[in-house]
């Protein structure tokens, strides 16, 4: 072959391998239990949870791809042998809600009413035709409690944090509480102030939720872990907001909140990719703290 043909089929060789590699990663669920009928799954997006109860199988979260919610959903039936009868959100972003379509149509879907309005704000496109029978379609605003059967599920929106609308699940008998993305286990979190995030009120939300009577914590990415590295987590939010705060009340600028050593709390954090890095570093949160404290963003309405 000439040496034009020799790079042409280099290039489509890499190309293929790049997308078999991404193909790869979309398709790779790894499962971790937790007890008898809890269970975790990662793959590329929010952490999946997966119960199994007398009235069948409860999902939270559904991750990015409604291809991803198909093997989100025959995994959970291995697991569990029944149907799923319930899909809990516990917010709107993508990497959460775009497995949703790949569940029944009538499957029970509940999530608060702030994300349901999201939804409706920034995807009607993606929940249109059948897929729009798997936007929630139950919907409440503090707290609601399901019994199924032999488990109870306690949804809790327990304030202003990663958006305005997020809900934790607790899963009263296995003592353990999925956090949505209020809580990226040594990960820098996104900071949602345009969908009514608030660095300022998220340490008081971390504090509601240790209130419940949990031990085991489901980050809504990174692996699970415990009651302790939560308190730790409300600590960086908390520093985080002091910053923020102090910033604006002596006029510091942006570029000197982000040269600041103030922060100490985010020892071992890291930034978070999936498959490319989403930007979410040491810079962002701080960026993220001084803007809600100046006033310097748009809330969506
Ligand atoms: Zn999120």
């Amino acid at each position: 072959m000439r040496t034009w043909q020799w790079l042409t089929v280099s290039i489509l060789v890499i190309i293929f391998a790049f997308f078999s590699y991404i193909f790869l990663q979309i398709r790779s669920l790894e499962v971790n239990q937790i007890t008898n009928d809890l269970y975790v799954i990662y793959g590329l997006g929010g952490n999946v949870a997966v119960l199994d109860t007398d009235e069948g199988t409860v999902i939270v979260d559904s991750m990015t791809l409604t291809y991803q919610g198909e093997r989100i959903k025959e995994k959970a039936m291995a697991l569990t042998g029944k149907p799923i009868s319930l899909v809990i959100n516990t917010h709107y972003h993508a990497d959460h809600t775009h497995g949703n379509p790949a569940f029944d149509p009538g499957t029970r879907v509940v999530a608060t009413k702030r994300t349901l309005h999201h939804l409706q704000q920034t995807d009607a496109d993606y929940f249109s035709g059948e897929a729009a029978k798997l936007m929630p379609n139950e919907t409440f605003t503090d707290d609601k409690e399901i019994s199924m059967g032999n488990k109870t599920l306690r949804l809790i929106h327990p304030g202003r944090g990663h958006t305005d609308g997020d809900l934790v699940v607790l899963f009263v008998e296995e003592k353990t509480v999925h956090m949505g993305d209020l809580f990226f286990f040594l990960h820098y979190p996104n900071i949602d102030l345009e969908g009514g995030g608030s660095v300022a009120n998220w340490g008081d939300t971390i504090e509601r939720v240790l209130g419940l009577p949990f031990h085991t914590v489901i980050p809504g990415h990174g692996i699970i872990t415990d009651r302790p590295k939560l308190v730790q987590y409300k600590a960086f939010m908390s520093q985080l907001a002091e910053i923020g705060e102090r910033a604006a009340a002596e006029n510091i600028s942006l570029e000197d909140t982000l040269r600041t050593t103030d922060l100490t709390e985010d020892r071992n954090y890291e930034p978070l990719n999936i498959i490319v890095p989403l930007g979410y570093t040491r810079e962002f949160v701080l960026q993220r703290a001084w803007e809600e404290a100046t006033g310097s963003f748009e809330l969506r309405p």
